[in-house]
């Protein structure tokens, strides 16, 4: 992936560098010198990342930072701030317009390709969950999450790993204003603590007696549960290699030492809000999978999941050589329901109906509301003689027990008819089976309802 960087500076000489360096790396670079001018570029282009510069004449680097992250259509965009002072306030103050990030004058080439790296990776991640989260959004599933929503990020739940008293206890001290904080100085110890509770930050430390602090690092990149989890690891000055090493695990940010404390909450509040919103996302995009699946009047799978899932079954039983049945069954005289008691009657029906499915089925057979009236139940490792005796045992359970309509003021006989089909050849499709099962009810409707027919083949 190539990422587009803008670089922001009123000094030519300023622009051509970083524009250089970020050329060498294949960055394809767009530059503006002064603050209107970015903004102007980032309405129009997209933009990955952002290196800006603080002092500019006009609008200022923090100003221009603050529009960014206040319009919805740019507050993604990562904001990096150039400054020439390195000063602990220009930092804050940087963070405080939601700067993601810091790279002091004169850049180190390392500081900035891995910055502007790890940025741009970060920025794909976020782009793709709201990419589906706003399809959702257009299916009127669910609504825009605003990134900057929660101005004020606290009581985050922190975990620092660290064996240094003196080094935690300034680590701690700092977070605990606003956070809740925890300290590990068993970094084997760590790995478990975190597995098992749901920390929303961790810090760790690169200094440990003897233990490489990386190495805590690349276990909680690779497993599964805390993959999602910002790593802020704590570094002495000049330790440049390590710090390249971790910025390459994945590590999400780093401070270096001795900890300014606002420094470091201002970057602990930049990881949690990521974390919160990206959590957000996630379970948004999660959510909406949900629905798309899902039979919204009965709660029960839908056609289009039966239809990609059915295959999926067929497969697994073709090749372990199990057997697989699916039945097809069909409300009888449905119809009539509707022009007797009204539509929603018939809504409480099926709604009725599928619960009576549901606690006659095991929870690896999967129910789905094929169409209207019409569900259809895959029954792995069933075959053809077991699946009419379920298919049986509904019918009764259906028509011996009336269904309660209107609010319970009343209740009707229903009944139910059904086809049942099994895979009986190698190369049987999802396709097929359902086809043979429709025969099949198509037979037990014509038969006078209320009956299981089974396929022949
Ligand atoms: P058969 O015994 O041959 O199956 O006759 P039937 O009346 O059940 O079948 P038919 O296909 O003629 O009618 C099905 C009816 O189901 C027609 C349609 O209006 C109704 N229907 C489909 N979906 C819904 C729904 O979501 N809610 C309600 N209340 N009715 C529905
Ligand atoms: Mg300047
Ligand atoms: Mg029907």
């Amino acid at each position: 992936m190539t990422a587009r960087v803008l670089v922001v500076d009123d000094i030519l000489a300023n622009i051509k560098l970083l524009e250089a360096r970020l050329t060498a790396e294949y960055f394809d670079v767009l530059t503006a010198m002064n603050g209107p001018e970015a903004l102007e570029i980032c309405q129009r282009a997209k933009c990955d990342v952002i290196l800006l510069d603080i002092m500019m004449p006009g609008m200022d680097g923090f100003e221009v930072c603050r529009r960014l992250k206040a319009n919805p259509e740019t507050q993604f965009i990562p904001v990096v701030m150039v400054t020439a002072l390195d000063q602990p306030s220009d930092k804050i103050a940087g963070l405080e317009a939601g700067a993601d990030d810091f790279l002091t004058k004169p850049v180190s080439d390392i500081a900035l390709i891995t910055r502007v790296k790890s940025l741009a990776r970060l920025k794909t991640l976020t782009d793709e969950l709201r990419m589906r989260s706003a399809t959702s959004r257009d299916m009127g599933i669910t609504e825009e999450l605003d990134y900057m929503k929660d101005r004020r990020i606290d009581n985050g739940r922190v975990l620092i790993v660290d064996d240094r008293k003196s080094s935690y206890e300034r680590i701690a001290k700092a977070l605990k204003v606003k956070h809740d904080v925890e300290i590990e100085i068993d970094p084997c110890e760590a790995v478990f603590r975190a597995a098992e509770s749901d920390y929303e930050l961790f810090v760790v430390s690169l200094n440990f007696k003897d233990y490489d602090g990386l190495r805590l690092c690349s276990q909680i990149r690779s497993l599964e549960r805390m993959r999602h989890i910002p790593v802020l690891i704590v570094v002495e000055p000049e330790d440049n290699a390590r710090l390249l090493r971790g910025l390459d695990l994945g590590v999400n940010d780093y401070i270096i030492r001795p900890v300014d404390s606002n420094e470091l909450l201002a970057r602990a509040d930049t990881q949690l809000r990521r974390k919160r919103y990206t959590d957000m996302l996630r379970s948004t995009v999660q959510h909406s999978m949900e629905l798309a699946i899902t039979d919204g009047l009965t709660g029960l799978h839908n056609r289009r999941y039966l239809e990609n899932h059915l295959q999926t079954l067929v497969n697994e039983a073709t090749s372990r050589g199990k057997p697989l049945s699916v039945v097809i069954v069909d409300i009888d005289y449905f119809k009539s329901v509707n022009d007797t008691h009204g539509h929603d009657a018939g809504d409480d029906v099926l709604r009725e109906f599928s619960q009576r499915i549901k606690s006659n089925l095991r929870s690896v057979d999967l129910a789905c509301r094929y169409g209207g009236e019409e569900f259809v139940i895959a029954m792995p490792e069933t075959d053809m003689l077991v699946a009419s005796r379920v298919a049986e045992r509904l019918r009764q359970r259906v028509a011996e027990r009336e269904f309660v309509i209107q609010d319970g003021s009343m209740s009707i006989p229903i009944t139910i008819s059904a086809g049942v089909a099994s895979l009986s050849h190698l190369d049987d499709s999802a396709e097929q089976l359902l086809k043979r099962a429709d025969q099949a009810l198509y037979c037990a409707k014509r038969d006078g309802r209320n009956r299981i027919v089974a396929d022949a083949a």
